[in-house]
């Protein structure tokens, strides 16, 4: 639980390296020692009385100032079937967020969460279903790397920001967080190794773009034309298609990094010829690729997957009209470790 001196203290992890370096001048410490601090916190120390290398009235100083946030697993659950894990944590506020560890040949990726809950609505999504309770902080996110790397004892390599919450809804937060990841001093995980995944905020978009990141931008389309979008994305109301595909156009202008486009395969509903033909005419010409998830089941949604036959359908229309298209594997199918099954279990199992 969160004492309740904590909310007059910073806190010290969701500052960039900086920041850190002033806040630890300020105390009259020198910038040798700031980095020693940061190296701490981004191990996995839990306490002040931890960073052994300190004196223990610097320690003491810093505890006064600042406080650490530190994860609990309140449940891990590892796949029978592939090792996939999936976690979920509690913060230091009592809400929980989840994450999964996927491993392949080429490394370990973990899909983190940026938010509690989710504020956007998608009609297929298990995140959305109680609404937004908060942002997190940067260390929060950071936090669920940290902590899995640890426990797991696998390298994280990759980094997909595809749990819970709409990254660019959180924008500040998660741009402190890519660059604590990034830190050299810290877990150094290069952007390259990094995907962010949106539904489509246009100005975020845009504003993502100054930053000329090397990530990968990974956009939630899942329908080619308005009518079919707003039906399962109510954020299509405000963006439509059109200009979404504008805001990722300009993208790739600016960081010339090609964008990767989501697509959920529902049965019926944006599955048809029509619509493989409209999505590849839209796409045409911007070598963008398109991933193709066979939708997950989540028992609230009346929505249900693709049949094989639709799916085959469609993937011949887009490679037939030069789309690069791939369907995306499913991990941990044993544990709902999938896209959009990941929610507040608070909701479903009163397990906090
Ligand atoms: N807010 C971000 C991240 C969400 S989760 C976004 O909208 O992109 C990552 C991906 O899983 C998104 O493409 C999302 O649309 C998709 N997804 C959500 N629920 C799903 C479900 N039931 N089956 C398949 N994909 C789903």
């Amino acid at each position: 639980m969160q004492d309740e001196t904590q909310s007059l203290k910073t806190d010290i992890k969701s500052l960039l390296p900086e920041e850190l370096t002033q806040a630890v001048l300020g105390m009259g410490e020198s910038a040798y020692r700031a980095g020693q601090i940061f190296r701490w916190l981004h191990s996995g120390v839990t306490g002040f009385d931890g960073m052994t290398n300190l004196s223990k009235a610097l320690r003491q100083k810093l505890s006064d100032a600042f406080y650490i946030t530190r994860p609990e697993i309140i449940k891990k659950q590892v796949s029978a079937v592939d090792g996939t894990i999936k976690y979920l944590w509690r913060l230091s506020d009592g809400n929980s967020v989840e994450s999964v560890v996927m491993s392949y040949e080429h490394g370990n990726t973990i899909c983190v969460s940026c938010q509690v809950g989710c504020r956007m609505g998608c009609a297929f999504c298990a995140s959305t279903i109680g609404g937004r309770v908060r942002n997190l902080a940067a260390s929060e996110i950071l936090d669920q790397v940290i902590f899995a790397q640890m426990d797991s004892g696998r390298q994280i390599s990759n980094i997909v920001m595809m749990g819970i919450g709409e990254p660019l809804d959180n924008f500040d937060s998660v741009m402190r967080f890519l660059r604590l990841v990034n830190d050299e001093n810290g877990l150094n995980i290069g952007m390259r190794h990094v995907s962010l995944s949106t539904c489509g905020l246009v100005e975020s978009i845009d504003k993502l773009s100054d930053y000329n990141l090397q990530l990968t931008l990974s956009v939630s389309l899942h329908a080619p034309d308005d009518e079919t979008r707003s039906r399962i994305m109510p954020v299509n109301r405000r963006y439509g298609v059109d200009a979404v595909l504008a805001a990722c156009g300009r993208y790739f202008d600016r960081t010339g990094r090609r964008i990767s486009y989501e697509y959920a395969m529902i049965n019926g509903v944006n599955d048809t010829v029509r619509h493989a033909h409209l999505l590849a005419e839209k796409l045409k010409g911007t070598g963008s690729h398109v991933n193709l998830i066979p939708l997950n089941d989540v028992p609230e949604s009346r929505l249900k997957p693709s049949t094989p036959e639709d799916m085959k359908r469609f993937i011949a229309i887009l490679k037939q009209q030069g789309i690069n298209v791939t369907v995306r594997r499913k991990l941990g199918p044993d544990i709902e470790a999938s896209c959009g099954q990941l929610r507040r279990q608070t909701e479903k199992t009163g397990l906090v």
